[in-house]
């Protein structure tokens, strides 16, 4: 979600004649855009803005502010706090950079916008680069208040944009070249829940699929605690939905699970990919799931180890928990250590590597549809492209099979990529 942030706000500027920059000394505007979910990007923020104090002193007509969840949440106190700051913008007001831009000019300086405003903002730029892969938010903010975190408050309350909107800006996003769409929302599970007569989440997927041109659907994120049949079986019957679902489980243990306020049981979660893969057994499943959560003793450990084992996820982002301020878990005692944390994360992703490049393996010798998306980072003879289960797949050629579909014989699993050839 903050990447597309970023992607609207680069439109936004530059509909306000800037061009984008890669080396920042050029810049005439800098926008930090900010995650506050863990700790250690929230410092990394700081530590990337203290960097620009010089330029600031050198340049003092660059213009430089704060965007994103940190902006939400810290506010009008990051401007006392950092004097290099022109404004911060949280992300509920994306919509008035133009207008803070043109204030900034005028010489006015400490603007803080914040804060979210009724329904779902209509004025959405598409980014003018036509590109191949691109997002679509559905909806923003979460309703569910986990209790470790800080989204509900950063975010705001749930908002749904209307199927209409959606549809239509696929539909142009399709017109300039789009080939895969990948629709965002904190929980798009819920998507409409507090619009009465509008489609739900299956529902708009069907009408998504069923636009001439898009070749692969994407969604993320879900929440176990509202994932409905409908939208299991959807899988088996829309065409260009792709087989990937990241379905977050956060911690195997039923007694943290309740702490987190996650509103689900293991024994829920496991029913929910069972019926994922009795539907379409070829689908990828990846997760998120955090250590150390206050209270988490070493047998809820294992039992986070015991579910990672029996799902053999095809990958997983795991995290160290760290309280965030003005969540309810901030209140309890972080009594996992630092260390604990660590030899808990370090178990948890050996298991996983393992499994990965088990997994991986497993695919030697099949044939896959890539969609192929640009040059691979490890040589220059080779292209990049993933298959319809999202995994990174490099082959043998150049730029002219660049937004191509193409049948690719997978003849090496590695870690985190599959190596092949194109089928003649
Ligand atoms: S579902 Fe829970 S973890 Fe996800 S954004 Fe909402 S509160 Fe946060």
């Amino acid at each position: 979600m903050n990447e597309h942030d970023s992607e609207r706000m680069l439109a936004l500027l530059e509909e306000c004649g800037y061009q984008e920059t890669v080396r920042w000394e050029e810049a005439d505007v800098i926008l930090v855009n900010t995650c506050t979910v863990r700790e250690k990007p929230e410092q990394k923020a700081y530590s990337i803005l203290g960097r620009f104090q010089q330029l600031k002193e050198q340049n003092p007509d660059v213009i430089i502010g704060i965007t994103g969840c940190v902006a939400q949440q810290r506010g009008a106190e990051l401007l006392a706090r950092m004097p290099t700051l022109d404004f911060v913008l949280g992300p509920g007001k994306i919509h008035t950079l133009p207008e803070i831009l043109r204030d900034v000019q005028q010489g006015i300086r400490g603007i803080c916008s914040v804060g979210f405003e009724n329904g779902y903002p209509t004025d959405l730029t598409i980014p003018s680069s036509q590109r191949l892969r691109a997002y679509v938010t559905i909806m923003q903010g979460c309703d569910n208040f986990c209790s470790y975190c800080i989204v509900p408050s950063v975010r705001g309350r749930e908002r749904s944009r209307p199927s209409n909107e959606v549809l239509a800006e696929i539909d142009a996003l399709v017109q300039r070249g789009t080939k895969e769409v990948m629709l965002l929302g904190q929980n798009v599970n819920s998507y409409a829940k507090h619009n009465p007569g509008e489609l739900t989440f299956h529902q708009l997927l069907a009408k998504i699929d069923a636009i001439p041109g898009l070749e692969r659907i994407r969604f993320t994120t879900s929440h176990p605690k509202d994932l409905t049949e409908e939208l299991i079986e959807a899988f088996g019957r829309l065409e260009h939905l792709c087989e990937h679902f990241h379905l977050p489980f956060q911690a195997g243990s039923n007694a943290v699970l309740e702490k987190m306020n996650r509103g689900y049981t293991r024994e829920k979660y496991l029913t929910q990919i069972r019926r994922l893969r009795e539907v379409t057994p070829q689908i990828s499943i990846t997760a998120d799931v955090m250590v150390g959560f206050p209270g988490e003793g070493d047998d809820d450990f294992t039992q986070t180890l015991e579910l990672v084992q029996e799902v053999e996820f095809d990958g997983l982002f795991s995290f160290k928990y760290s309280p965030r301020k003005g969540t309810r878990a901030a209140q309890w005692r972080d009594d996992c250590t630092l260390e604990v944390k660590q030899r808990r994360l370090a178990i948890l992703q050996e298991l996983q590597r393992e499994i990965t490049l088990r997994k991986n393996k497993r695919l030697e010798g099949t044939v896959k549809e890539v969609l192929v998306e640009g040059r691979s980072r490890n040589s220059p003879h080779r292209m990049m492209g993933r298959t319809r289960c999202n995994r990174i797949v490099n082959i043998p050629g150049g730029s002219e099979i660049l937004g191509e579909l193409v049948t690719v014989k997978i003849d090496e699993g590695l870690q985190n990529s599959l190596r092949g050839e194109r089928c003649r």
